[in-house]
């Protein structure tokens, strides 16, 4: 058994980095100011992961990637590095749903926002619920060349759908990707949805902007750039 799987099963949390204030790069808050928390782990395995470091063990350190921390040794670097918001992101920060919400908890007792990032195949205990959390739900599309079965689960984005706490974000490669978009809206009442260019450099990412923004508006949807690299490229840490 790691480290990491036996301070998973003590409650704590396995945290892959923390890093901020910066700014929240996506969605409805992107150039909002936050504070990130990513927890390591996650249950898909998309072709074009940005954060390979929190999973992808056949190339990355799994000793140095992990770290086992006690909750309130988080909530701690949480409170020395304050923001009005704190991303909760993976890998699949849900994985490690009983010990986030205790971190949830501590996190909206200062007054700020919880954003948590999930790709939308967990379903979220009510205990992370609360008001002052957002779910940035981002069902993952054929282009990340895994079965529909492992990356859509019906029940969770039904869930996220109805709670009026979610959001859905979407990251396209290539044009026929929205009208896959457009079917999931459809059978699971998604929305509001969100449309994301994929891309780890300023060039690709303005590209798809560039290429996404006309269809985007046609179809009734919001359009999210990748804050983050457009201004500090694929650097970690922002
Ligand atoms: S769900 Fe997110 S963290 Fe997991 S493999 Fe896909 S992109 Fe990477």
């Amino acid at each position: 058994m790691t480290s990491a799987t036996t301070a998973a099963r003590a409650g704590a949390l396995v945290v892959s980095e923390l890093f901020g204030p910066t700014l929240q790069g996506e969605g409805p808050s992107a150039g909002r100011l936050a504070s990130f928390i990513r927890l390591s782990g996650c249950n898909l395995s998309c072709t074009w992961c940005d954060t390979p470091w929190t999973w992808r063990w056949s190339d990355h350190d799994r000793v140095a990637e992990q770290h086992p921390m006690r909750v309130p040794d988080v909530a701690a670097w949480a409170l020395s590095h304050p923001a009005p918001l704190y991303v909760i992101t993976g890998g699949e920060p849900l994985l490690q749903a009983r010990a986030l919400a205790v971190l949830v908890a501590e996190l909206l007792a200062t007054g700020a926002r919880v954003e948590i990032e999930t790709n939308g195949t967990l379903l979220p205990p009510a205990s992370i619920c609360g008001k002052g959390v957002t779910f940035n739900v981002s069902p993952k599309l054929g282009n990340a060349a895994m079965p529909l079965r492992r990356r859509i689960k019906a029940a969770a984005l039904r869930f996220y759908a109805a709670s009026g706490q979610a959001v859905f974000k979407f990251v396209v490669t290539r044009p026929s990707d929205l009208d896959e978009i457009a079917e999931l809206e459809r059978a699971h009442r998604l929305r509001p949805i969100w449309v994301m260019p994929e891309g780890t450099h300023s060039s690709a990412v303005l590209a798809g902007l560039q290429g996404l923004a006309d269809e985007v508006v046609a179809r009734g949807w919001n359009l999210t750039p990748r804050l983050h690299v457009l201004a500090w490229e694929d650097a970690r840490g922002h």
